[in-house]
């Protein structure tokens, strides 16, 4: 009997790591990253125990959002990434998309007569990640199948988004003020926002790696 218990455990955990696996899956990260991997000594302009804070979840229990935002490299997306996987891990339903890949979603689903089917689905996500906010110019319409989208989520379910810019230039990246502050208002209303100033990640690994490089030429002209 308690073989028959330690072998229905050990179904029921494996049943269980293979829920969370399938979810990460369908999430559609760009890669793994984890929380355990990002150097928080690189960055002291983040708040440690805010980040684990996050990832109690609670913010997702509470249907808040938060977003990101700092210059490139500063470990945006990873972090993004790190809680998106918390998140499909305790399988709560998670999507990660690039904003410039999710317009495009739209406008076809637009196109095809299906955008209210899409954006019904895009709304039941517990966690949507929306990478990227700003990096590629988004036209009217564009700005306007985003807001109806964060309509939609508004006050139901938690998004996460990075941007590289402030906000006070999204009025440019929505190319349309009226819109721009619509959008804000709903992501800023309950929203953690977290401001990464610092040095980009990229470069001090390829600094790293001249070092290097320089280190054994120095070598070499010395032998
Ligand atoms: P961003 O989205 O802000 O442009 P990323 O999150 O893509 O930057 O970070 C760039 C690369 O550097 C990624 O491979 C990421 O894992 C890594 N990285 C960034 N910041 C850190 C950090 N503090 N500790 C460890 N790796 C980091
Ligand atoms: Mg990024």
């Amino acid at each position: 009997d308690q073989i028959a218990e330690f072998c229905g455990e050990q179904e029921a955990k494996a049943k269980r790591s293979r829920a969370c696996e399938n979810q990460i899956k369908m999430a559609g990260f760009p890669f793994r990253k984890s929380l355990d991997t990002f150097d928080f000594d690189f960055q002291p302009s983040i708040d440690k125990e805010q980040i684990m804070e996050l990832a109690t979840m609670r913010f997702v229990e509470n249907r808040e959002n938060v977003v990101f935002l700092g210059t490139p490299g500063v470990g945006k997306t990873h972090l993004a990434v790190a809680l998106g996987m918390i998140a499909a891990s305790n399988r709560y339903s998670t999507h990660y998309f690039n904003c410039h890949e999710l317009i495009s979603i739209l406008n076809k689903a637009q196109y095809e007569n299906r955008l209210e089917e899409k954006l019904k689905v895009l709304s039941k996500y517990r966690v949507l990640i929306i990478d990227e906010i700003g990096y590629l110019p988004m036209d009217i319409q564009g700005a306007n199948l985003f807001f109806q989208l964060i309509t939609r989520r508004y006050e139901k379910n938690t998004t996460i988004f990075t941007s590289n810019k402030a906000f006070s230039a999204w009025d440019e990246v929505f190319s349309d003020v009226t819109i721009a502050s619509a959008i804000l208002d709903r992501i800023l209303h309950h929203c953690q926002v977290i401001s990464i100033k610092g040095e980009s990640y990229r470069l001090k690994e390829r600094k790293e790696l001249m070092r290097e490089r320089q280190k054994r030429i120095n070598t070499l002209m010395n032998e």
